[in-house]
């Protein structure tokens, strides 16, 4: 017997008024029999998708049919969300094969029978509590083993999405894959390939944003997963590195991902952190003194994620933050570096992206030596940074003390010259910020005109438009 919040019996009155049954089934049992909290409801029942619409509607509930074609339809029961689905004899195949159809079950014990996993093939009878665990599931969740419902080989072989929730969920718990599970893998892989984007990318998502990521990515690494939908990053595997690394480029990507992850990094850095160091193979070569370097490798790593990111659909705004991250990792901050030379770096990342340009730093020195960084090793740019923010001085064209329009009423003409010279005066700014007073820049901007518009003095007074 398992524990049932309340709010579940209530719900499981509605389908009994009806003589109907209802099954708390999938991650919600699987996560509490782990001890953790379930985060979504989902519930099997013996009823039609239109007769649990109508015992619903009949209480006054609203029902949305979410996906009526394949038996579910989504109540809103005292501010929770439910799932509900009749009993199924098949999942949605994501083999690009079949064609998205269903068919009822009869009973509880044969819908688990089309679950993935005997962790996730566990269901409880509401409101009492009585479990059905066919597949011994709750043996296996307590050994921590992730093990196929039946043959390996059949359920990856009909579905290719479920090798992927395989080392995902194998991330996400720290649990072992069965060894026959694990071997079946590999051999399914063109199955795997045939599933739509957006779906791996969510799995991948989720071994990004779980505890401990390496243990997923390793994990496709040792089943082909990762050659297939990864070969950027599974190439990086025996890239060996010089200097203080003491890893290959791929196990250096992975712990800066787990450093990242430990230290509840943004997804982005997660990412950016996985990714840093992909174009590495590609510039890989060896200088005079028989030294692997692989210069410029942040521009061809940030080209290469690109494509990565995109080829999984990610946002414009997810590709872009990850894209520029990976760009800039490599700045090497020296105390000789001029206040100017501070001011060009916070302009060149963006102040919005510094904290997370830290964090992938961070990431990146812990993962070259396998120990944690000195602690203050960024502290001295931080410092810097946080200086020049505070003096407020200008960085950008709109904190300029002109305007375009104080040029074009001095007689510069509206046009592609006007952008130009406003950045040269910004560019001027950046290296004395003293500069920034309205005459100051008027008398630049007519040096700059060769003093071919005598209206560009400093002596002519601009008018406002
Ligand atoms: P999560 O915690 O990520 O939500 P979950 O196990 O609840 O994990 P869902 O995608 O919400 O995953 O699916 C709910 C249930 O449906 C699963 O527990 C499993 O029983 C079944 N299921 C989901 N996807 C598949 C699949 N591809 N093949 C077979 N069964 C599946
Ligand atoms: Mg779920």
């Amino acid at each position: 017997m398992l524990f049932i919040p309340r709010i579940l019996k209530d719900i499981a009155l509605i389908f009994t008024a009806s003589g109907k049954q209802s099954f708390l089934v999938g991650g919600a049992v699987r996560d509490m029999l782990r001890g953790e909290q379930a985060h979504d409801f989902d519930l099997a029942t013996d009823a039609t998708p239109e007769e649990v619409s109508a015992m619903f509607r009949a209480k006054g509930r609203a029902i949305i049919p979410t996906g009526i074609k394949h038996g579910t339809v989504t109540a809103h029961f005292k501010g929770e969300a439910f799932e509900i689905t009749t009993f199924r004899t098949e999942a949605d195949y994501h083999d690009g094969r079949h064609p998205e159809k269903v068919a009822y079950a009869a009973t509880i014990e044969e819908d688990l029978s089309r679950r993935d996993f005997t962790m996730n093939a566990i269901a409880v009878e509401l409101p009492k509590g009585r479990v059905v665990d066919p597949f011994n599931g709750r043996v296996d969740i307590q050994n921590r083993i992730i093990r196929c419902v039946g043959s390996p080989l059949e359920r990856f072989g009909e579905d290719g999405l479920r090798s992927l929730r395989c080392v995902r969920f194998a991330s996400q718990f720290g649990f072992s894959v069965d060894k026959e599970t694990l071997a079946a893998i590999p051999r399914t892989l063109s199955i795997t390939a045939k599933v739509a984007a957006e779906r791996k990318r969510d799995e991948l998502d989720k071994i990004a944003g779980s505890e401990k990521p390496s243990t997923g990515f390793l994990l496709m690494e040792q089943t082909g997963l990762l050659h297939e939908l990864l070969p950027e990053l599974a190439v990086c595997r025996n890239v060996e590195q010089k200097g203080g690394h003491r890893f290959d480029v791929l196990d250096h990507s992975l712990l800066a991902c787990d450093f990242a992850a430990k230290k509840g990094s943004p997804h982005e850095v997660r990412l950016a952190a996985l990714f840093h160091d992909i174009g590495k193979p590609v510039v890989c070569a060896m200088n005079e003194f028989g030294v692997r370097t692989f210069y410029r490798h942040e521009r061809e790593g940030a080209a290469l994620a690109k494509n990565i990111l995109s080829r999984f659909r990610y946002s414009k705004s997810v590709i872009d933050a990850v894209v520029h991250l990976i760009e800039e990792h490599m700045f090497q901050y020296g105390e000789d570096w001029s206040d100017a030379a501070v001011r060009r770096f916070i302009i060149r990342v963006g102040e919005a992206h510094l904290t997370n340009l830290y964090m992938l730093r961070h990431a990146d020195a812990f993962a070259t030596a396998g120990e944690p960084p000195r602690p203050d090793f960024l502290i001295p740019l931080m410092d810097r940074v946080d200086r020049v923010l505070k003096e407020k001085e200008a960085l950008s064209l709109k904190d300029l003390a002109i305007s375009g329009k104080d040029l074009i009423a001095l007689g510069v003409k509206p046009g592609p010259r006007l952008g130009v010279i406003l950045n040269e005066l910004l560019e001027a700014v950046l290296d004395d910020p003293e500069l920034n007073a309205k005459e100051k820049l008027l008398e630049i901007a007519g040096k700059m005109e060769g003093g071919a518009q005598r209206s560009l003095t400093p002596s002519a007074s601009p008018q406002k438009m």
